[in-house]
Order: C-alpha cells, then structure tokens, then sequence
C-alpha cells in the first residue's frame, strides 16, 4: 500500500492549473495571482513623514540638550494630500502630519509630543540625528520591483499592496467548478422522513461546506443508489460540466462498490485505490478524460479527512498554489495512544497551550464514523511508522485543521 506521502504525489503529477482570468480586485479574495505584480513607481512613492511633527535639519539641532534647548520658528504647514512648497529655512521648522511629503532641505521630522509648541516656535531639548521618522521613496519597493510574485495567495494583506500599486483588475486562476456525487442506497435527504436502515446524508453538505470554506461555490451535487449503470451515468455527467469529481461512499471493496468499475467503463485510469492510512484506506485516485475523481470513502469522518489530505491540496494546485500545504507542527502529547497496524493513523486531536508548549489531547470518538470527534477537533496527530505505542509527553507531529 502506498503512503499517504506518495498518494500527494500522484496526485500532484496530474493536476494542473486552471486558465487565468481577469477579476476586479475587491472581487479576488483567496484567489492566487497568475501574474507578478512588479510596482508601478517607487513605494513608497515620496519622501514622508511617519509622524505627527515638526521637519526640521539636524543641524540646527545638534548640540541641543536639556540645558541648552534651541527654540525653531514654525514657518508653514504640510498636511497628508498636498505637496510641500517650502523649503526648511535655518532654524526653522514646518508643522508636519504623519504621510505628508517631507520639504525640501529637512532631513528629520521631531515628534510633536517630544516638543513645547507655542507662539508659532517650538523648542527642542535634545538633538536628533537625520533620518529620524521619514519614511524614504522606494525604501520599500523600487521601481519595477516585484512586489507580489506569481501563484500569491490574495490574502487581505496582498490584497492591500495589489491596491498600493494602483491594481483594480488583476490576472488570477479561475477556480474550479466542481461535481460532488454521494453515493449509498441507505441515504435520505435531511428533512424528509428515515425507515429503518436508512440514515441522513451528511457528506454532501459536510463537503460543500468544506469546498465553500474554499471559496469554492459553483458545486454541483447529485445522489446515487448503489447502481452501477446510474454511478457510471452521473459520474459521465459530472465530468462534462466540471473540472474535478468528488464521489462519496462505495469505493471500497464491497459488492455493491461500484465507483472503481463505473471509472473503470468509462475508460478512466485508476492511479491508486488504497492508501496507508486511518482513517481513509480505501481512497481512489483517478483521472478520466485527464479530469481528476477522487473516490472519497462513505464512512464520514474518513470522508472529510482524505478531503483535508488529498482533495483540498489538490483544489488548491488547480487554483495556483504552488506552497507547501499539509505543513506539520510538532507539539506534546497529551496522552497515550496506540495502534494495532503500520498504517498512518491521523488522530483527531485538540490543540491547546500549556504554558508557553502546545499540547495535543487526542478527542473522544476516533471511529470512523464518529463525527463527533471531528468536530471537537482541531487538529490531526499524525501517528506514524509500526503498530505501537506512544508515551504521555513524546513529541508528535500535527496537522492542523484549516479548511482554507
Ligand atoms: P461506504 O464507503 O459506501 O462503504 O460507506 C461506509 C459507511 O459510511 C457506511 O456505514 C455508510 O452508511 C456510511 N456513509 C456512506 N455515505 C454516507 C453519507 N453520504 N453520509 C453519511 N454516511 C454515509
Ligand atoms: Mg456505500
């Protein structure tokens, strides 16, 4: 069986990026850029003060103490949005606010709390050294610079520097348009009435709430009986009208599992369908018509946990992320735990402090059918390597869990 690790690879080797698109940028929240963003002019763009105060030259200043305080005479003004006209004169000083272009021959900004200002003088009781409290032209960008390389995640702050260089339209990879299929002739839709064997589906609103927290909407869903024939028509259309299919539940080994062959008839190439892991071992990978489908298990916990390993690192590739996801922490445990098999159990887990350690304290409910563990979750302690046990307070690793 292969390891959850070489699972990601395989799926990284068929997963492409989506085609670019064009969007306003107050409309581009969580997309990643399919450009780099180079500064249109220096940034910032001209000298400025960043302070409230007083431009001043350090020369006047410079033997200044408490006992031998120099008084400037304030001669002019400059507020945020209007150029600086006057140059600083010998001696004198010109009121300043934070953002305002610094004039001509001042080479330092005093704060105004650290002088008495009155009668259009301030003193000053101690020197000052240039460069105080100015922010220079292009200190942080200059020209041509790249400021937001390609594949940036639009976070608010990238956001906020698109906007700083004057961007209102920017290049980003369209997302994807995605077909959820759950399949299992036990299912009822919420709201309507059980017999007996029948239960709820969760899956379909469990994972369009995760594909959602993505940002990604334009999901179709549609619901199946254990039919082989029907499996194999929804998955068929599913793929005409989106860039990846999620199916949920019969993609195991049982009689009535019907996701493999239905990909199987239509062609499609199975990459793997079993990985070491618990929950999640019985996880299909496969490309049909070069579209990724990912057999999700039926069981809900593992559903939502080979999304987290598997389908969310792959969205976000599509959507042009090229960064690490599944980042690990190390932390303490809380606890001992104990498995029977090699496989890679991640444990639901929640994260906490301890004095300045985080500790991870393994959740009630590890089945998994138990969701209910999962929601008290934040995190997955990944238990690696042979049957065995790990002690109170051996270090682990964790996957935080971060649907976006
Ligand atoms: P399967 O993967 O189809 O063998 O299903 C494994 C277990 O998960 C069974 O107990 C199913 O009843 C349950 N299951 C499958 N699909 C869903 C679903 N959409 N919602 C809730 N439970 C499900
Ligand atoms: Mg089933």
């Amino acid at each position: 069986m292969i390891s959850f690790r070489e699972a990601q690879a395989i799926i990284f080797e068929h997963i492409e990026q989506l085609p670019r698109e064009e969007r306003f940028l107050s409309n581009a929240r969580n997309f990643f850029l399919a450009e780099e963003l180079r500064a249109p002019f220096p940034i910032p763009r001209f000298d400025h003060s960043a302070v409230d105060g007083f431009a001043i030259r350090s020369k006047d200043i410079k033997n200044t103490t408490d006992k031998t305080p120099v008084s400037l005479r304030v001669i002019n003004t400059v507020k945020t949005g209007q150029s600086a006209t006057d140059a600083v004169y010998a001696n004198c000083a010109i009121r300043i606010f934070t953002g305002a272009t610094l004039p001509q021959a001042a080479d330092t900004v005093v704060m105004v709390e650290d002088v008495v200002f009155e009668n259009n003088t301030i003193r000053v009781s101690a020197a000052q050294k240039a460069n105080k409290n100015i922010r220079r032209v292009g200190e942080e960008f200059a020209k041509d610079a790249v400021c937001l390389p390609c594949s940036t995640r639009l976070t608010p702050a990238a956001i906020g520097l698109a906007a700083t260089l004057g961007m209102n339209r920017v290049q980003v990879h369209r997302k994807p348009r995605v077909a959820v299929l759950i399949t299992g002739s036990e299912l009822v839709e919420p709201g309507m009435p059980l017999s007996e064997a029948q239960i709820y589906d969760s899956n379909r609103f469990a994972l369009v709430a995760a594909l959602s927290e993505l940002g990604i909407e334009q999901v179709t869903t549609h619901t199946c009986q254990d039919d082989r024939a029907a499996i194999r028509l929804q998955i068929e259309s599913a793929l005409r009208e989106a860039d990846i299919v999620i199916t949920s539940g019969g993609a195991s080994v049982g009689d009535v599992d019907y996701v493999k062959p239905a990909i199987l008839e239509l062609g499609g190439t199975i990459h793997f369908d079993k990985v070491a892991i618990k929950p999640g071992k019985p996880t299909v990978f496969a490309t049909v018509s070069g579209k990724p489908v990912f057999g999700l298990p039926g069981n809900p916990v593992s559903a939502l946990v080979t999304y987290l390993l598997f389908v969310m690192p792959a969205l976000l590739k599509m959507l042009g992320d090229v960064g690490e996801s599944n980042l690990f922490r190390s932390v303490i445990l809380n606890g001992t735990l104990t498995k029977r098999s090699s496989r890679t159990e991640f444990v639901r887990a929640k994260l906490s402090h301890e004095g300045n350690n985080a500790i991870a304290t393994p959740c009630i409910g590890q089945e998994s059918h138990m969701l209910g563990g999962l929601v008290t979750a934040n995190s997955l302690i990944v238990f690696e390597g042979e049957a065995g046990t790990l002690p109170d307070r051996n270090r682990v690793p964790v996957l935080p869990i971060q649907w976006s």
